[in-house]
């Protein structure tokens, strides 16, 4: 169910659509959405893919978050559950939900949304001021948003044209909380090197030019989600590759 209200975040955000109150209903012929078409994956099963009304294809996107959201949930489960697992548990199952909706809208439209670097920021603060010093996230913070600003600010001088969107600048500033100065480094350097390694590699099979505007928010959310949900593997990986 919160996969499915994932969904309706991911489409309704970029369009500046309300995504509390409005019903939902099928976007190409309006048709309001019954209970029973709405329930998560069972409902694609059911309707076989299609609007009740129209017929228009649903995107295999929807069950596919949903699962992934349903996956994700109980990979998280702690074997105990007391409320300090619990209270953790919320935490990265919030973050997960942050990241999958920033990964999608980043890779439909290129806009990582103020709202979603605003939630993620509220909830890696409550996280650092519980278990981290102050000074740990502040710098994770700075560092995070103020040095690829200064980057993308040069290259604008230079080029004349975005390299990096505000939207990047925030989100690294908002992950500098939660990986701290060091971590916000490690991500910058990592997600700009498999950027550019996956770039290469679809560069001749999309025929992109320099010109492309392509979504780098994918590439931060993939390492910050190492760093994040598998540490250990992480620090194992990055020692491997720096020294
Ligand atoms: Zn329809």
């Amino acid at each position: 169910m919160i996969g499915s209200f994932l969904n309706v975040l991911i489409y309704r955000i970029p369009e500046g659509k309300d995504f509390v109150k409005e019903r939902s209903h099928c976007p190409n012929c309006g048709k309001l959405v019954f209970w029973y078409e709405n329930i998560p994956v069972l409902s694609y099963i059911f309707l076989k893919g299609k609007c009740s009304k129209c017929g228009w294809k649903i995107p295999l996107i929807y069950p596919t978050v949903e699962i992934i959201t349903g996956l994700a949930s109980w990979a998280l489960m702690p074997t105990i559950l007391d409320s300090m697992n619990l209270g953790l548990y919320l935490f990265f199952f919030s973050v997960f939900c942050c990241f999958l909706v920033h990964f999608i809208i980043d890779v439909k439209v290129q806009i990582l949304p103020d709202v979603i670097n605003i939630f993620l920021g509220v909830v890696f603060l409550a996280y650092a001021i519980s278990f981290y010093s102050y000074n740990f996230w502040l710098l994770g913070a700075g560092v995070g948003y103020f040095f690829p600003y200064l980057v993308s600010y040069g290259f604008k001088k230079l080029r004349g044209v975005d390299g990096l969107g505000l939207g990047d600048v925030k989100l690294f500033g908002v992950l500098g909380i939660m990986l701290g100065p060091l971590g916000i480094v490690q991500n910058i350097f990592m997600s700009c090197m498999l950027g550019t390694i996956v770039f290469l590699i679809l560069i001749p099979v999309f025929k992109l030019n320099r010109e492309t505007k392509v979504p780098f928010g994918p590439f931060i959310i993939l390492v910050a989600s190492a760093q994040i949900f598998f540490p250990d593997a992480f620090d194992k990986f990055s020692r491997l590759l720096f020294f």
